[in-house]
């Protein structure tokens, strides 16, 4: 990472733009249902506050058209108070004469939450002249989201170019495990891939695939790998049109890659579940559909943690949400917690399942990043991260990249 972080510069008694990742999940009343986004940031907010910044914080939340009630952050700006136990005032708008009036009387250590950005259609557009508008409001920008930085937005992109920028401390932690895993981990690595489809996780497998030990699939992404064995899968989630990259990644993964030896199986009706061998799976009803790894499966993936120093947990290995299918991700989370070393989990489900089983503490870092997250590891550069090191660059000619 070539960016300009926290340490680089004095925040005392300045007005601090930080993006943050408050795209939380809500119920139908706009309630939180999961605040580990909000805890997540509570580190980055704090070292601000120690440093006496005087902090505004910028989000989107879900998918607005215009302005919507429901994604409002004033429910995120009161559950941070309250986390923070400390106050977090709030403007219904993140531009504006509203906005502008509030931040000249915030005092050092305060804290401002402007409203859902992508109220704004300028945005997601990357526009120059919403991000001036942004960049009026403070003296620094920080961007500590990367959840959104494989995004070319206002709010991670052009903002760079209009105030001195520098990555946040959970960006930087982030990024840091991230390059870690793909330069230079601590090895024996093992990677577990799970979830619905192949297709979401083919460019991190292809591109993991060399620097890893083991790459274990389960879930329904180990499906199409069966089905590419000329196994008859019967009704299980398949994605066929995949067939032919599975073929290859048979043969070129060759004894890294470890598929399920058994599934559970539920059959047409949906009640009744039963445990098949692979090799046995067609003579079963053409309804049935395998929705999690069996125990022959899960002994042998456990197997191959054992002395791992890196593990990357991406993706369940069925349909944990139902007790019936929920074995052999819960069985692999409990192993993960035996292992010493770099332990991630990344993935919306993924981190669902850690909470849904309490499994937090077994994991070194859980990362919200999802989709850049993914991205990321398929060695693509992130447009915000890209951003960032421009930036540096920038200042560095400038030469005011200090300003100690
Ligand atoms: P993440 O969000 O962590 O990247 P995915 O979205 O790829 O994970 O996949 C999670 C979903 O995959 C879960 O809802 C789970 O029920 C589903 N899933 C896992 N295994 C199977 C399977 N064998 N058949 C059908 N769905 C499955
Ligand atoms: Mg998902």
């Amino acid at each position: 990472m070539d960016f300009l972080t926290l340490r680089n510069v004095n925040v005392s008694g300045k007005r601090v733009l930080m993006r943050v990742d408050y795209n939380v999940a809500i119920d139908e009343n706009g309630d939180i249902t999961d605040d580990t986004r909000i805890r997540n940031s509570i580190p980055s907010i704090k070292q601000l506050q120690e440093k006496g910044a005087k902090i505004i914080l910028l989000s989107h939340l879900g998918r607005p058209k215009g302005r919507e009630q429901k994604l409002m952050l004033d429910k995120v700006a009161h559950h941070l108070s309250s986390l923070l136990n400390h106050e977090v005032r709030k403007v219904d708008d993140c531009i504006g004469t509203e906005a502008e009036l509030v931040v000249a009387t915030l005092t050092n250590s305060d804290i401002l939450m402007l409203e859902n950005i992508r109220f704004h259609p300028e945005e997601e557009k990357n526009d120059v002249e919403f991000a001036r508008w942004l960049a009026r409001l403070a003296e620094i920008y920080v961007n500590d989201a990367l959840a959104v930085s494989h995004r070319n937005h206002a709010s991670v992109s052009a903002i760079t170019h209009l105030l001195p920028s520098y990555a946040g401390p959970l960006l930087e932690k982030e990024v840091h495990f991230f390059e870690k895993v793909m330069k230079d981990p601590e090895t024996p690595m093992v990677i577990i891939i799970g979830g619905a489809k192949i297709s979401d996780k083919i460019g991190v497998i292809l591109n993991l695939l060399p620097k890893v030990d083991y790459i274990i699939v389960g879930g329904a992404t180990a499906n199409t790998l069966l089905h590419a064995k000329g196994i008859d899968m019967a009704a299980s989630l398949v994605e066929t049109d995949k067939l032919a990259y599975a073929i290859n990644l048979l043969a070129d993964g060759g004894e890294k890659l470890v598929i399920p030896v058994d599934v559970v199986v539920e059959a047409e009706n949906g009640v009744s579940t039963s445990i098949v061998e692979v090799t046995d799976f067609d003579t079963l009803e053409p309804g049935s559909r395998a929705k999690d790894i069996g125990p022959k499966s899960i002994e042998l993936f456990i197997s191959k943690l054992e002395g791992a120093r890196t593990i990357l947990f991406a993706g369940p290995m069925g349909v944990y949400e139902d007790y019936r299918f929920s074995e052999g991700t819960l069985k692999l989370l409990q192993a993960i917690g035996g292992i010493n070393g770099i332990k991630i989990a990344g993935g919306g489900d993924t981190l669902a399942a850690v909470s849904f089983f309490k499994m937090q503490d077994n994991f070194t870092f859980l990362s919200t990043a999802g989709g850049a997250m993914l991205e990321f590891l398929e060695g693509k550069k992130l447009p915000g991260i890209d951003a960032l090191e421009q930036a540096k660059h920038r200042m560095m000619e400038e030469g005011r990249a200090y300003t100690m």
